[in-house]
């Protein structure tokens, strides 16, 4: 059988990292078994609906190179992609289950069902519309014939008829095999007063049309398997795989991680900006390809110590097997660490090429951007860190007194005059670095010493990139100012 898996999102605001993780799972799941990956819009709750979400979505996708091969851009052999535009399906497979006695039509209005709520309630019972109290309800079992009023106006919702102390036999890849009282579920809703299927049945319905092989999909839909295999056993279908990823949980492991940790600790929750309300992770400066490849480690393991891996490389191990059953904590220091690696490595035109480093550096020509970029790439966990590495280019941090304490102990005053000397010999600041180490050593200054003096003169602070490449970046004149600049200081603060 063809490896066929679906992404299937509801358009109801923007995709949680959670969404995108499940998405990539199926990517990558399908790609390793030569199949098909398919984005399909789960969009028959119009209350949900909200616009943009589905653009979101997509750009996301794209976003991560997590291209689907069938979707509602790109169109497929099992489309429409888009339930809402699948409504004549759902009208024609439901009749299915009514005509061989699955499901039935029920009319209790939503007052009746609220009181039938309440009673429950005050017994401290949950309530359940099913095989053992369907009898008292209005619904067409329980009238001799259909009422053919109610349907005619559309007054009615379609149930599932649940048989009772059936065993549910189930098997999740992950978690194995699950068995289930088919007591424990409801006659739930397949298809709404309004026309539209519930999510339940329209995503049967769909996997079955769409031939889905595997259906990957977030640990929240665990205690729905047991319905959906019951709507299967109704049509007389078999079920394809299931396969449940772990949940993500927050930092400290208590709970589904959400928008509002996202907010409190001050990390993004979503790939990409959403509207001008959030800013994701392409906006805080990370590279796609490193929140491919930290998605994958949320949740799944090669069996080894390795954690950084290309999409390809993604593609080449994953194995259902090294997907773990219990949650994967969120954990931000780790992302930005993998950042780092991709920053690192990644050649400083394609770096350039992006949006985020444009905006960042747009103070600077572009030789200058990609010098820039060379000298301190290595040293960013995001792009964002651009702003704080790159300041003391236009103007150097206040002077760090604790350190221009210490180093005036050293006479910097001597070293900072042969810098003076050498800057101003030397046209094109080619042979600094060596003269300067030569002088230090003849002279038994300490090179430590030197080159403390060069970065408070240079960063105004003892931390940054390599000094001689600061100063080849800063350019003769401006070194020189700063040099001069720090003997001055040294002289007033005596
Ligand atoms: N529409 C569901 C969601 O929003 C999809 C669940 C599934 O994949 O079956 O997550």
């Amino acid at each position: 059988m063809k490896t066929r898996v679906r992404f299937a999102p509801s358009p109801t605001g923007p995709l949680h990292i959670g969404g995108l993780r499940t998405a990539l799972f199926n990517y990558l799941y399908a790609k390793k078994n030569k199949g098909v990956f398919i984005l399909r819009m789960e969009d028959t709750d119009q209350n949900r609906y909200v616009d943009g979400s589905e653009v979101y979505i997509q750009e996301s996708l794209e976003w991560c190179g997590l291209l689907p091969d069938e979707g509602p851009k790109n169109g497929g052999d099992f489309g429409p992609y888009r339930q809402s535009e699948r409504k004549s399906l759902y009208e024609k497979y439901i009749q299915i289950l009514i005509n061989n006695g699955s499901a039935y039509y029920a009319y209790d209005s939503p007052e009746e069902l609220a009181i039938a709520r309440e009673k429950s309630a005050k017994k401290g019972e949950t309530f359940v519309y099913g095989s053992q109290n369907r009898h008292l309800f209005k619904n067409s079992l329980t009238k001799s014939s259909i009422d053919k009023d109610k349907i005619s106006s559309g007054d009615y919702v379609i149930r599932l008829k649940v048989e009772p102390e059936c065993e549910i036999n189930l098997f999740d890849e992950i978690r194995g095999a699950i068995k289930v009282s088919s007591d424990l579920v409801d006659d739930k809703i397949l298809m709404k007063a309004d026309g539209m299927p519930t999510y339940h049945f329209a995503n049967v319905v769909d996997d079955k049309l769409m031939k889905i092989s595997t259906v990957i999909r977030g640990e929240e839909w665990l205690p729905s398997l047991p319905l959906h295999k019951l709507i299967y056993d109704a049509f007389g279908w078999e079920a394809p795989k299931f396969m449940h990823l772990p949940l993500i949980l927050k930092p400290n492991g208590g709970g589904k991680l959400s928008k509002r940790d996202g907010d409190k600790g001050g990390y993004p929750v979503f790939p990409i900006k959403w509207k001008s309300e959030i800013s994701g992770f392409r906006e805080n400066g990370f590279l796609s390809k490193a929140v491919v490849n930290y998605l994958a480690l949320l949740g799944w393991n090669n069996g080894d110590e390795r954690e950084i891996f290309s999409l390809s490389e993604l593609v080449n191990c994953f194995n259902s097997t090294g997907i773990q059953k219990g949650g994967a904590r969120f954990d931000y220091e780790k992302a930005k660490w993998i950042n780092h690696q991709y920053i690192a490595k990644t050649n400083s035109n394609d770096l350039l090429q992006l949006p985020e480093t444009q905006k960042l550096l747009k103070g600077f020509n572009k030789e200058k951007q990609f010098k820039i970029l060379a000298l301190v790439k290595e040293r960013i966990y995001t792009l964002e860190d651009l702003k704080n590495e790159t300041s003391f280019i236009i103007k150097p941090f206040p002077y760090d007194e604790k350190s221009v304490r210490k180093l005036k102990k050293n006479n910097p005053e001597k070293i900072l005059n042969k810098v003076i000397e050498v800057l101003k010999a030397d046209k094109e600041i080619t042979g600094f670095k060596e003269e300067l180490l030569n002088w230090a050593s003849q002279n038994k200054v300490k090179i430590g010493t030197l080159m403390q003096s060069l970065r408070l003169s240079f960063v105004g602070r003892l931390t940054g990139p390599d000094v001689f490449d600061i100063c080849t970046l800063l350019g003769k004149d401006v070194s020189l100012k700063r040099v001069q600049r720090l003997l001055k200081h040294l002289s007033l603060s005596k």
